[in-house]
């Protein structure tokens, strides 16, 4: 009995090393020239592997049931237990918001992760073709051929579907996996990018363009705040970006696509309340009533927010301090805790870490088994399923590779 993994992937080599230990002969089909790819770009080339604090919940998409369940059987600590036993031992170190829940390799090298499992997949005799794309894949007579882009094929009679998304396509997941599941009649729940940054029509963000500001970043859609996150944003030339923006593009891609207005309200100083800061900047424009109005934020915000701060609040810049007017100062405040950025889209999917949509939950078992064909198999990113950073989506990875690996070898034996 054989099997054969479609993309080499974090999800495919994982299912890959499942089958193989569990006896069956397994192919992996990698149409990159290196198994793995995308793990080298994780986690800003460390790749973060999972998440101590991981909580089911936090999952998006309709195959959360699946992911609940699957992570019973391999969960976070048997992460850490197979990498540990690939020679990658691991360290949970602090994000850029001081949660130290997030797991990398105590290397802090996404490429020994990479050739770790590589290697892994040589010792256990799993098979690798590289610049093997797949391009057609049938069932004939119980057995699934696998048509190749360079007209070779290969035979199997289980396969298991790794292609990933469509995020990031230079890693070679450009979405192609999705018309191999269609052919078989599955439907695709239409792939949206997340996890990256976002476009606002704020006349704004082109001034603020490469400044990096702390705040909490409250999510509306018309008008409702339905998210929060805090940390570190980023401004770009286009919008905004950062851990923060990441993790609420998910949200801010389906709420645009269901027609809501969306805007993100920044509260520049979260520790502060609007009252707090009103008497503050009534203490600054006194002590620096003779200076120029532009040193009445100064050590407060970053400067260059300060022209954008006073333009939006009528304050002029070159007059002195003590000329601000009552109606400036209040103004001020109110933006200081709740600036308002329209936002028009999230950046498509060559600057996104994952893909929201895929194979719904209502086509795979809950051992990710197709419901169109007996013998076929899902896992990672091609699953109607992302989540937040911090290692989630590669925990998917490993958890749904190990699921699928170990159910194609069951049925294989
Ligand atoms: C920049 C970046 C940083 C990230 N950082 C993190 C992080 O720190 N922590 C975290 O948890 N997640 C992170 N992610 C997300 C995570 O990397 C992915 O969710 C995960 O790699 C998905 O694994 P996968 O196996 O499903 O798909 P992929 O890793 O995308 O693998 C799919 C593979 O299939 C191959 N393939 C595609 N089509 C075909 C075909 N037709 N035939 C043969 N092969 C094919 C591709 O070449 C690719 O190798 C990051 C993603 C990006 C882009």
């Amino acid at each position: 009995m054989k099997i054969a993994v479609i993309g080499g992937g974090a999800s495919g080599q994982m299912a890959a090393l499942t089958a193989a230990g569990s006896g069956a002969e397994t192919v992996i089909l990698e149409a990159g020239t290196v198994p793995g790819r995308k793990i080298l770009s994780t986690g800003n080339g460390r790749c973060n592997l999972t998440n101590l604090a991981l909580d089911p919940a936090l999952y998006q998409g309709s195959c959360r049931r699946h992911a609940s369940l699957l992570l019973r059987e391999f969960g976070v600590q048997d992460t850490l237990d197979f990498f540990d036993g690939i020679g990658i031992p691991t360290v949970a170190a602090g994000s850029a918001r001081g949660n130290d829940a997030w797991v990398y390799p105590s290397c802090r090298e996404a490429s020994a992760v990479r050739m770790a499992l590589e290697m892994e997949c040589e010792r256990r005799n799993v098979r690798i073709r590289k610049e093997a794309r797949a391009v057609s894949l049938k069932k004939q007579t119980g057995r699934f051929l696998i048509g190749l882009e360079n007209g070779s094929a290969e035979e199997a009679d289980r396969v298991i579907l790794t292609t990933g998304g469509k995020a990031f396509p230079k890693s070679g997941s450009d979405g192609s996996g999705y018309a191999l599941a269609a052919s078989f009649g599955h439907q695709i729940v239409t792939p949206l990018p997340a996890l990256g940054p976002v476009i606002s029509s704020s006349p704004y963000t082109k001034n603020l363009s490469g400044l990096r500001a702390e705040a909490l970043l409250s999510l509306q859609a018309d008008d409702t705040e339905i998210a929060r996150e805090y940390g570190e944003v980023q401004f770009t030339d286009y919008g905004l970006s950062g851990i923060p923006v990441f993790q609420l593009s998910g949200r801010i891609a389906r709420e645009l696509a269901a027609d809501h207005r969306v805007t993100l309200v920044l509260d520049l100083l979260p520790d502060k309340t609007e009252q707090d800061i009103r008497m503050d900047l009534a203490e600054r424009k006194l002590r620096r009533r003779d200076r120029e109005s532009g040193t009445l934020l100064l050590g407060l915000v970053p400067s260059k927010m300060v022209p954008v701060l006073f333009q939006e609040s009528g304050i002029p810049l070159h007059v002195p301090c003590r000329e601000i007017s009552q109606n400036g100062l209040t103004r001020l405040a109110e933006l200081l805790t709740a600036f308002a950025f329209p936002i028009g889209g999230v950046k498509d999917f060559d600057a996104c870490q994952v893909t929201s949509g895929g194979i719904p939950a209502t086509e795979v078992s809950l051992n990710l088994e197709s419901i169109k064909c007996v013998g076929l198999y899902f896992a990672g990113e091609i699953l109607d399923l992302d989540g937040p950073c911090g290692g989630y989506n590669l925990q998917w990875a490993w958890t749904s590779g190990y699921a699928a690996g170990k159910a194609a070898a069951k049925t294989a034996e």
